[in-house]
């Protein structure tokens, strides 16, 4: 069975066509200024790279281009749509209705909608592609895979903020938490590497990528996780601040006469390692200005480790103890002296990194701790597509 997988956000696609007989990745490709000038789809598929350079005005446009990419004689990787069993679509948010991901229908697409409230810059994009993914292929199953339904089985009393409880039952105001299928991935792999049943096992998470997140997961379900109403609390991320005391908004709103827009742009676009080295919110630049000497640069690896290290600490509170730990996503994968200062300290909780593994080769799963290590310490690059394409599998198949 072939699924494609379509993320869809405001101006670019993601897409793959997976083979669920061995889930290779059959295609993956990318469309980008979509509705702006100089639109363009890039494909890899067969260990070539397929471009097309063609206006595309909306996303309907793009994801016909897409299946016309599919299908192209010379560089397509399908003969007919018809081979196309099921599309699998990222959404964001799903607010509290949705645990799990589920097959689409009117009345999914009417609580997607609802949820624009709470995800305003996400769940419009993510609506637009599957409406233009149904106009395209009407007969064809869609399945939507949600970013926070991972984290529904968090506690009542993790999820709760300690603010005027009417606030949380008129505006759904709660800690909804995000990159859950991420999370999931991982976490369902580690306990595989471990030869483990998930259910036996409390793991960490760590998903650091541009906006970075980590989840507890006790027994295979999240317990806790670090983003929560919104993708800007938990950890201080590439530009966003990560949770501070509230006070500072109301603050910086009153001192230096910023409006809304001003403060959650301050907060989402100029805070975060960026904000603090002044340098870039790429770690690979910041890594590189530090080992110069930029006293800035420096700092802010040392707040973003340190606040890491303390989530970490936190949820082995949380779950009362910690097996394993996972690194994932474009830092967690790709960086080993991130990885080695996280961990540093942590050797009292029995996770203790051996640093020959730490830095031999990436691009695949591996152990980095110490054979003795009590807690196993794995990178596991994260794999969300599969992860959409095996719900989509699923949920069809049923
Ligand atoms: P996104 O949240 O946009 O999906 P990614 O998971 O792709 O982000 O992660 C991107 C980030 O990963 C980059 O901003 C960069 O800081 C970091 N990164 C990628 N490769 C490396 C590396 N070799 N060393 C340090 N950081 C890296």
């Amino acid at each position: 069975m072939k699924i494609l997988v379509i993320n869809c956000g405001s101006s670019s696609l993601k897409y793959q066509l997976i083979d669920m007989a061995n889930e290779d990745a059959l295609a993956k490709g990318l469309v980008e200024r979509i509705g702006i000038e100089g639109s363009i789809l890039t494909q890899k598929a067969n260990g070539e790279k397929f471009v097309i350079e063609e206006p595309m005005k909306d996303h309907k446009d793009a994801i016909k281009l897409v299946l016309s990419a599919l299908v192209n004689k010379k560089h397509g990787v399908i003969k007919d749509m018809s081979e196309i069993a099921a599309v699998g679509h990222r959404v964001v948010h799903g607010g509290e209705k949705y645990a799990n991901s589920v097959l689409i229908d009117d009345e999914v697409m009417k609580s997607i909608e609802d949820c624009i409230k709470l995800a305003p810059l996400h769940n419009p994009p993510n609506i637009i592609g599957i409406n233009a993914c149904k106009a395209l292929m009407p007969n064809t199953p869609m399945v939507a895979v949600f970013d926070t339904a991972f984290h529904q089985t968090i506690p009542e009393y993790a999820y709760i903020y300690a603010i005027p409880y009417e606030l949380y039952k008129k505006y759904g105001i709660r800690k909804y938490g995000f990159h859950g299928t991420s999370h999931r991935y991982v976490s369902k792999v580690a306990a595989d590497m471990m030869g483990k049943d998930i259910s036996d096992l409390k793991i960490i998470t760590c998903h650091l990528g541009n906006g970075a997140s980590l989840c507890a997961v006790d027994g295979g379900k999240s317990v806790e996780t670090s983003m929560g109403f919104t993708p800007l609390e938990g950890v201080a991320m590439g530009t966003r601040s990560g949770s501070i005391d509230p006070a500072i908004i109301t603050y910086l709103m009153q001192e230096l006469n910023l409006s809304i827009e001003e403060v959650n742009n301050l907060m989402n676009k100029k805070s975060g390692v960026y904000g603090i080295s002044g340098v870039s919110s790429d770690f690979r630049d910041i890594e590189k200005a530090a080992a110069e000497g930029n006293h800035r640069a420096q700092l802010s690896l040392d707040v973003f480790h340190y606040k890491i290290k303390r989530y970490i600490g936190s949820y082995a509170a949380v779950m009362g103890g910690v097996d394993c730990v996972v690194f994932t996503a474009g830092l967690g994968e790709n960086d080993p002296s991130s990885r080695s200062k996280i961990c540093k300290g942590l050797e009292f909780l029995g996770i203790n990194i051996d640093e020959k593994k730490n830095n031999e080769g990436r691009g695949f799963a591996k152990v980095i701790s110490t054979d003795d290590s009590k807690v196993k310490v794995f990178v596991i690059p994260t794999d969300e597509e599969l992860m959409i394409a095996r719900d989509t599998e699923e949920i069809i198949k049923a």
